[in-house]
């Protein structure tokens, strides 16, 4: 599905602070922000005054009378010193706060920002080298047979968070996924910003979600993941009043943006940790192509590097259904 939340790139980020900066430059020149200094006993400027840039002519003026125009120079390069670091604060501020909180280390992993015990999580343990994998979005047509014969060749079992509407259309390949071995968790019936929906609106995308899985497995899923990541207290109550669990990510791939299967593999082979999930995606997006091209290649990749790759409900040693 389709993700419109603002900003979510880093190129997309990068640019706008960029026009941001620009903007405020051009408004500078445009008001004559660049000033000049005065220092004049003949004229009206005694002790100096700052003139605009549009007065140097009247302070060459001054100067025949006695006085000494002064470029203050330091005044235009210490707006740009201060335009620059506050693009650059602003940028940094953005990033945290846009970014999900991922826990660095196995100390702060149960701290308060990072996984909630019993209730919300980031990832796992960080005792054992342990990875999930997680798709979202699914099951489509496409890319989930696609995902599903990667992950039957390479003997992974993985977690698929479903869109009900999804589940409707393609009940065969949700039962595909069941059938051979992969956890099946909550992504809400019609992928909306759950943040934006009042708590009864909340409970039935997640109750409708789980309805349809439920008709197709038999089982309902206590997994849920909010589609874009966005929760609130408002959505945590729902969730957590029916015994439902939050499951987030530590490593985004941000595959349904259109990377290449190299940039996808340079998102994660570097970046694992024990005990991460992983995001990847297999809805109807026609740009996850790399990611679904990577999965061979990131799975040989963490082998290499000694990971054994289990479900969420391995890694959080939790029930996945009701
Ligand atoms: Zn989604």
């Amino acid at each position: 599905m389709g993700r419109l939340n603002f900003l979510h790139t880093d190129i997309l980020r990068l640019s706008f602070f960029g026009i941001v900066f620009i903007i405020l430059i051009t408004y500078s020149l445009a008001k004559r922000i660049i000033t000049f200094h005065v220092v004049s006993s003949a004229a009206r400027c005694k002790r100096g005054c700052t003139i605009f840039y549009n007065q140097w002519a009247e302070c060459k003026l001054y100067s025949e009378l006695g006085g000494d125009c002064v470029r203050k120079k330091w005044v235009f390069i210490s707006f740009i010193i201060f335009a620059i670091a506050c693009s650059v604060l602003t940028y940094n501020n953005f990033q945290r706060s846009g970014k999900p909180l991922i826990p660095s280390s196995k100390d702060n992993r149960f701290e308060r920002g990072h996984n909630v015990p019993g209730k919300l999580y980031w990832a796992g343990s960080a005792q054992d080298k342990m990875v999930a994998l997680t798709f979202d979005d699914g099951p489509e047509s496409n890319w989930t047979p696609k995902i599903l014969d990667i992950l039957k060749t390479k003997n992974v079992k993985a977690t698929f968070f479903v869109i009900g509407q999804q589940v409707q259309q393609h009940p065969d390949i949700l039962q595909r996924m069941d059938e051979e071995g992969h956890i099946i968790g909550n992504h809400t019936f019609s992928h909306r910003d759950l943040t934006k929906l009042d708590a009864e609106h909340v409970e039935q995308e997640i109750d409708n979600c789980a309805l349809e899985i439920q008709k197709v497995i038999g089982k309902e899923p206590r997994f849920v993941r909010p589609p874009f990541g966005f929760h609130s207290a408002i959505v945590d109550d729902v969730v957590y009043s029916k015994d439902r669990i939050i499951i987030l990510w530590s490593l985004d791939t941000k595959d349904w943006t259109g990377l290449d299967a190299e940039t996808i593999k340079s998102r994660i082979l570097p970046h694992m940790q024990n005990g991460y999930i992983v995001l990847q995606h297999d809805g109807s997006n026609p740009k996850i192509g790399g990611s679904v091209q990577a999965l061979p290649e990131i799975i040989d990749g963490l082998k290499a590097q000694g990971y054994t790759f289990v479900t969420i409900s391995e890694l959080l040693d939790t029930q996945p259904y009701k």
